[in-house]
């Protein structure tokens, strides 16, 4: 098999990451894994500014999630040779989501950006291990801004015109949550190839995999049967259906024909290598120990929330420590060294079985605020 890729996407996007320390390699397939995201995730579009727009959000955050250090959320510069404002004004101006997408994005960009940046012990990577820990509502939030779930959700609407009568704040928490279990279920072995510690089951118990994609599937078929006539909210369903399983095969970013045309395979440690080294743009969250004291960037964040983090999110960080459970199994330094384990704090049994109770009953806990359908007789 010939290991020579050719890479496509638009002529648009040929002069995007020039001199930001990505080499040539690296520029072409970021944005190809950004645009072959962004036509995976959202197929059908009526405004090609806004889709371009979006292909770049993809890219700044490939490269957020694999090199870190290339760039610098928290200030107020150009990031990536892209100005963000003008970005997020390209794709959300006259959309509900103007202000609350530059929250999201920002948001999440700066974790993504923490997660690679080597530093494990700062006050700001522990209080996000907390929060991350703290109960699966927390947990599904804070999951849905660290993987642009509602982002680009929201995105999708914008693609596609759809400027007024958004989904509320619940049902995009709904909505995030379907697409997020289904996503992190058939991530679950990249997942922990890359030490994740943002990964459902990285908390949730792991032997309900199989039970609990079951469920969400079928409550993504109630939704989308509900939804089939409502041109304004297809997008939204197309998005979870191949974000919650099919782009693992149709993106190159996963390794479906490398692994012999399988999904879902157990990591080697040849695939933890390959992590460590970037392979796929990848990320191995070692827990590597600190060795240049980093600046703390924890109270330079909380003084700029309000542009930096959602709307809550600060709340959450600042969570005193003894609000806690002291049965969870906390660590000095979050990142893991073992193969077959997830980086993050280890759940008791009592808080497994909350997070049990919490996953196994969605189609219940979503029913009054997303329309699924009743199953045929
Ligand atoms: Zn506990």
């Amino acid at each position: 098999m010939s290991n020579k890729d050719q890479w496509f996407y638009p002529d648009e996007l040929s002069g995007d990451l020039r001199d930001t320390g990505l080499s040539p390699a690296q520029i072409t397939e970021t944005i190809t894994a950004a645009w072959e995201y962004t036509r995976a995730s959202i197929p059908e579009f009526t405004n090609w500014e806004r889709y371009l727009a979006e292909v770049r959000f993809n890219a700044i955050a490939i490269v957020a999630e694999c090199s870190g250090d290339l760039l610098d959320i928290a200030s107020e510069g150009p990031v990536l040779g892209y100005d963000l404002d003008e970005l997020i004004d390209t794709l959300f101006a006259g959309t509900p989501g103007h202000e609350s997408m530059a929250r999201e994005f920002r948001g999440a960009l700066l974790f993504m950006q923490e997660k690679t940046s080597g530093r494990r012990d700062t006050l700001l990577w522990h209080r996000y291990a907390n929060a991350l820990a703290y109960s699966p509502r927390d947990w599904f939030r804070i999951r849905d801004c660290d993987g642009l779930a509602r982002f680009t959700m929201a995105a999708a609407l914008a693609c596609n015109d759809i400027d007024t009568d958004w989904p509320q704040e619940e049902e995009f928490r709904f909505l995030a949550e379907l697409v997020l279990i289904l996503y992190d279920t058939v991530a679950f072995y990249k997942h922990r190839a890359e030490g994740e510690i943002c990964n459902t089951w990285a908390y949730a118990d792991p032997s309900l995999r199989q039970e609990v994609y079951g469920q969400f599937r079928e409550a993504l078929w109630a939704l989308d049967t509900a939804w089939s006539r409502r041109p304004d909210r297809r997008c939204l369903t197309t998005f979870i259906r191949n974000v919650g399983g099919p782009i693992h095969m149709t993106m190159r970013r996963y390794r479906f024909v490398e692994d012999g045309l399988t999904i879902g395979e157990p990591e080697t440690t040849q695939m933890v290598d390959y992590a460590r080294r970037h392979a796929k743009l990848w990320y191995r969250l070692d827990a590597i120990p600190e060795t240049d004291r980093a600046d703390e960037p924890f109270h330079k964040i909380m003084t700029d929330k309000d542009r930096l983090l959602f709307d809550g999110f600060a709340d959450m960080l600042k969570r005193p420590e003894e609000e806690n459970c002291s049965h969870c199994h906390r660590q000095g330094v979050y990142g893991t060294d073992d193969l077959g384990q997830f980086s993050g704090v280890q759940l008791c049994s009592a808080c497994l079985q909350d997070w049990t109770a919490y996953l196994t009953t969605f189609a219940a806990r979503a029913r009054g605020t997303l329309p699924l359908a009743f199953a045929k007789a």
